[in-house]
């Protein structure tokens, strides 16, 4: 076997699969773009879904892609393997309708064990297919030659994600020997089984059904072939070390940590564990946050947030106490430099983020500990047990990991309900696994338009209606020559000036019409080969393909779409002058009403940033800068600076979009002449949609001058309110103001004056028992910190009395009492105060001159009061 750094292994691959005509598709970030069905990508399939459902076909139907992902259903595995991450990169080859199962398995064959590649020894390489897929075991038999014990079937090698492709899988597995374990089907210990020593390397899935949506399955039309091979696990093997984490891939990682922590990674499993945690995830967060995702509560950002906290709590297992993780960044970009250059790029972002989210959750690790004190006071002197749902309500909500509860339990001699808790684990997963299910699939394949190839070319750039042929009409994915109902229909026509949705700015609308025939457009898209297929309602008359159409396209619509997409480009090139280049561009709606825009960006905007992108727009409006489009080689466009956009995939021709140097944008909309032609610009809305990205919405032109009249109209309504002219609008509330501040003071004076009436008559209240004054009496106080002063004041004038007052606010009694001093000996201040409190239901007690306290139960106030008057009886 030949020596391979990780980085190496990832090229060989490549340059194998290009060597066999295969087109190299690059990493795709891992938030997915235009797929709300996925958290994160996790696999190299998951980025080509277009190619496999069949709604773009591709230059090449033989791909092949190093593909980094995500996946969070492994995290409890991470560490405690030697082959699951959250973060992993998968190789990967795809054939689009091209080679099937016979040329993969020849071509992963090859790869493995051809002595120019791989040079695996081939004696040690085990395979497993479908029991019913007997196509692909006889390819391994008889045309690989394998022998009959080296083929496993396996019933769950069927790859199935819901409705759309899927079909059954051949697994790759490499024996690493006696040393992992010994040969025991009982422990799992066979290619396929849950253990070490039989690593699975490569899946080649064979797409071949169509899983519909009634549940039934059909042969695709189009059969397909996705694989994916564990880069990190290759490297294993061919380092022959005996964890991914012992790779190239990892060292240099594990050795910050030895240097931050003191400890030595390789002493004890246990603290490897905590290596391997912290390595894992810090891959998995700095590339994440690369791609555009952020720490928060929800969705994406939730999943970085765990990660992050998992991996804190294991550094405190190595005695790291404050926040570390940051600093490994910049070991994550060195590592990944060559093939994913943005952590590098971004690493000072990278770092901000983590420190600040560490600090985070060092400081509420410590209301982790609180919630448990609390767990544990309702259970210490009863079942003596922590619920399986309350450790994991403080794992899952506090991120308060399951084995500090454990060690916490232990030193309070309470136990947990380990099985409980692993329930609700389980329960968690199945959440998991059943959102996952339900969202991944894909769409079926439309048979129609992906075998229809003719061209249609796209005139609306320059003109608002065309005379065009009608080239191809479908309804329910069937060809039709002719159609009189009034439903919907699928239209493409050689040429067309509706603009298909794409690039966040929406479709057109408008009326396709014959002598015969009127129909409205509805939504215009690209079909699989990227002809604009206009879906539209019949109105009247008979369609039929041949038939030349007169298209028209709504152009009032259009021309402020056209404004809002302009005033788009400025707005994004102010907010990254503005807040820093990290503003990228999540997601963006090009409307004629508004515009909206989703950048990631941690906080909130405040009002300077809003108004400082907004005059920045407008002043480029004011300027009249010409908007220059032009198409160039993709290098030429960034030796421009042009921007691209994040994570799309651009030709090698592109479209640039230049407004006179200010905004570069490669793009692929429809624009202004001059941005003078957008008028105005106002921004009306900032907002958080959460995982760290932020929204803004804006209006032009004529909507921006209605938004105006809209605000001035209420102006209008304020001064019919304050019976005033505009002019003089601030001067009458800056003197309502005054008033009501003058009215509060004047309402307060008066009630003092009130409770000092009731002072001045006290001796009408005091009373003598037994030879002893005694002044107990309800007075009004807001808190107990008035009622004192109200005490101090009746006690300078009564030095010998003994007083108790009370006062109810909201339904809470507060109390305080007074003795003086020289009758201490006979009456406690202290005692007095538990038999008030106690009538009142609640609590109280001091020294034997001065007590406080309070209660519950107002209605009592009274019998407390009086209680005094028995106490000095007795
Ligand atoms: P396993 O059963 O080992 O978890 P899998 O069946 O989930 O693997 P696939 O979905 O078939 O794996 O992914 C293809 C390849 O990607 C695997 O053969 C493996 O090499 C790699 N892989 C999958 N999951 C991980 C992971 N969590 N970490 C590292 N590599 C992985
Ligand atoms: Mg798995």
């Amino acid at each position: 076997m030949k020596q391979l750094t990780g980085n190496e292994i990832r090229d060989l691959f490549i340059k194998f699969f290009k060597e066999k005509n295969h087109m190299v598709e690059p990493s795709a970030p891992l938030v997915p773009i235009d797929d709300d069905s996925l958290l994160w990508i996790n696999s190299g399939v998951a980025t080509l879904k277009k190619y496999f459902d069949g709604r773009v076909i591709p230059d090449n139907p033989r791909i092949v892609n190093a593909q980094k992902s995500i996946r969070t259903n492994d995290i409890e595995n991470v560490g405690f393997t030697a082959r699951h991450h959250t973060f992993f990169e998968m190789l990967g080859n795809f054939s689009i309708g091209d080679y099937f199962k016979k040329e993969s398995i020849e071509l992963a064959w090859e790869f493995l064990t051809s002595e120019e590649w791989m040079d695996f020894d081939e004696s040690l390489l085990y395979i497993t297919v479908h029991p019913e897929d007997t196509d692909a075991y006889d390819i391994w038999r008889e045309d690989i030659g394998l022998s009959e014990e080296r083929i496993i079937r396996i019933e769950g090698n069927f790859w199935d994600i819901g409705e759309g492709p899927c079909g059954p899988n051949s697994e790759i597995f490499y024996d690493r020997g006696e040393s992992y374990g010994a040969d025991d089907p009982a422990d799992e210990m066979y290619p396929g089984g849950e253990n070490e020593r039989y690593l699975e390397v490569w899946n080649l899935v064979f797409s071949e059904f169509n899983h519909n949506s009634d549940g039934t399955y059909t042969p695709l039309p189009k059969k397909n072939i996705d694989t994916g091979m564990g880069l990190e696990r290759m490297a294993s093997i061919v380092q022959n070390v005996p964890t991914n984490f012992d790779t190239d891939l990892f060292t240099p990682l594990l050795e910050r940590i030895e240097e931050v922590s003191n400890k030595s990674y390789g002493v004890s499993d246990s603290q490897d564990v905590a290596f391997k945690v912290i390595s894992d995830h810090v891959r998995t967060v700095s590339f994440a946050i690369a791609d555009g995702a952020l720490p928060s509560n929800e969705g994406r950002g939730y999943v970085l947030r765990r990660l992050l906290r998992r991996a804190v709590r294991f550094a405190k297992e190595l005695g790291i106490n404050e926040a570390f993780m940051y600093s490994l960044v910049d070991t994550v970009g060195d590592i990944m430099k060559g093939f994913y250059p943005n952590v590098r790029e971004k690493s000072d972002f990278i770092k901000e983020v983590v420190k600040k989210e560490e600090e985070r959750f060092l400081a509420t690790l410590d209301e982790g500990i609180r919630i448990y004190e609390s767990f544990k006071a309702s259970v210490k002197d009863t079942t003596g047990v922590i619920s399986g749902e309350d450790a994991f309500k403080l794992y899952d909500t506090y991120g308060f990991p399951y084995e500090l509860t454990r060690e916490y339990a232990e030193n309070d001699g309470l136990e947990v309900d380990e099985q409980g808790f692993m329930d609700e684990m389980a329960k968690q997963r199945e959440r998991a696994r059943n959102a996952r299910k339900s969202s991944e699939s894909m769409q079926v394949q439309s048979k129609v338009l992906s075998d229809f190839t003719t061209p249609s070319l796209f005139t609306g750039y320059e003109s608002l209606n065309e005379e065009a042929q009608l080239l191809l009409m479908v309804k329910d994915d069937e060809s039709l020559q002719s159609y009189d109902g009034g439903e919907m229909v699928e239209l493409i026509f050689d040429k067309t000036p509706f603009y298909a949705v794409s690039g966040g700015q929406i479709a057109d609308y408008g009326t396709i019409k014959s002598d015969t025939a009127e129909l409205e457009v509805e939504a215009v898209y690209k079909g699989p080969n990227k002809q604009n297929v206009h879906l539209a309602k019949v109105v009247s008359g008979t369609v039929e393909t041949g038939v030349t159409y007169k298209l028209s396209v709504d152009a009032e619509k259009r021309s402020f779409i056209v404004k809002n997409h302009s005033a788009t480009h400025l707005m994004h090139q102010a907010l990254k002058d503005t807040i820093g280049e990290h503003a990228n561009q999540a997601g963006s709606l090009v409307e004629a009403e508004k515009l909206r825009f989703d950048f990631s960006h941690l906080n909130p905007l405040t009002a300077e940033e809003i108004k400082s992108i907004e005059d920045s727009v407008n002043e480029k409006i004011y300027e009249g800068l010409n908007v220059e489009i032009s198409e160039m080689p993709i290098a030429e466009a960034k030796e421009k600076g042009a921007m691209a956009l994040f994570g799309e995939k651009y030709g090698d021709i592109v479209r640039v979009v230049d407004m006179d140097d200010y905004s570069v944008e490669l793009c692929g909309g429809i624009h202004v002449v001059n941005t003078s032609d957008i008028g105005l610009f106002k921004i009306v809305s900032e907002t958080g949609i959460g995982a760290g990205i932020r929204r803004l919405e804006a209006v032009t032109s004529k909507y921006a001058v209605e938004y105006y009249k809209e605000k001035e109209r209420r102006l209008q309504k304020i001064t019919d309110l304050l019976k005033v002219k505009e002019d003089n609008v601030i001067r009458k509330i800056t003197q309502l103001n005054d008033e009501k501040t003058e009215l509060k003071q004047e309402i307060k004076e008066l009630k003092s004056a009130s409770s000092k009436d009731k002072l001045a008559n006290i001796e009408n209240i005091k009373q003598t028992v037994d030879g002893i004054d005694l002044i107990a009496t309800e007075v009004d106080a807001k808190n107990a910190k008035e009622l004192r002063a109200i005490m101090d004041d009746i006690k300078s004038a009564n030095q010998d009395a003994i007083i108790a007052l009370g006062s109810v606010n909201e339904d809470k009694v507060s109390l305080v009492v007074t003795v003086p001093k020289d009758l201490t000996d006979r009456f406690k201040a202290g005692e007095i105060m538990k038999g008030m409190a106690g009538r009142v239901d609640g609590k109280g007690g001091g020294r034997p001159d001065m007590a406080q306290g309070g209660g519950t139960n107002p209605d009592n106030l009274t019998i407390a009061l009086q209680f005094v008057n028995e106490y000095i009886t007795i």
